[in-house]
């Protein structure tokens, strides 16, 4: 299982580096348009987004919308080599500094909240497939970071059409996406989100 998952991150990698900047840009800007017309983004007043690396689906214009519309936004930040945590942030310019993993995380100073006041969580991801199954850098930090979440938050996957794939092997302790927003389609995988797109 782990060998299988290794060698589609490695494939859909590659194929993310193939990008070049302006379509990360493009195509990262028509998902976070579609993301912040949807009605339950603006439903949502609590948000978890993430600070992408590479040619990860830009998030910026989701924080910056997400923080002029007042809603709180929280940013990962790495804990320790298996936890991670959900701090607000409120002027991401200033109360950011790049954290171990080479990802832009804020100051330790600042205080995390409990995941169990997150209404949305933007998720990252190397690929997707039609059931919501990730696949992550290897980790498992969402994995686990998603147990301590209520019930009913709702897990978005922002993903580029090619990151979405027919299966990914799934272990017991993946969670799955609800749903998937790429620059082509909407993805439902489950009811959540549904009746408030
Ligand atoms: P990713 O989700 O980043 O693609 P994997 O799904 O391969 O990575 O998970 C990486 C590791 O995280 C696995 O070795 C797994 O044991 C661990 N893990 C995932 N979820 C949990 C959990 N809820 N509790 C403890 N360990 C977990
Ligand atoms: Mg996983």
């Amino acid at each position: 299982m782990q060998d299988r998952k290794k060698e589609m991150r490695k494939a859909l990698l590659e194929r993310r580096k193939q990008l070049d900047h302006n379509s990360v840009l493009e195509l990262s800007g028509a998902i976070q348009r579609k993301i912040l017309d949807s009605r339950f983004f603006k439903e949502c007043p609590v948000i978890m987004a993430y600070m992408p690396i590479q040619n990860e689906v830009r998030t910026g214009f989701i924080i910056s919308e997400g923080l002029a519309m007042g809603k709180t936004i929280l940013l990962p930040r790495v804990a320790d080599s298996e936890r991670m945590e959900a701090v607000p942030v409120v002027n991401p310019d200033s109360e950011l500094i790049k954290g171990a993993l080479g990802i832009m995380e804020p100051h330790p100073s600042m205080p995390a909240a409990d995941p169990r006041t997150i209404d949305l969580v933007i998720l990252p991801g190397i690929a997707f497939d039609r059931k919501g199954h990730r696949l992550g850098f290897g980790a498992g930090y969402y994995d686990r970071f998603i147990t301590h979440l209520k019930k009913d938050c709702i897990l978005l996957a922002p993903a580029y059409d090619f990151q979405v794939l027919d299966q990914i092997p799934a272990d017991d302790f993946d969670k799955p996406a609800d749903l998937i927003i790429t620059e082509k389609q909407i993805i439902h995988v489950s009811q959540k989100g549904r009746f408030i797109w």
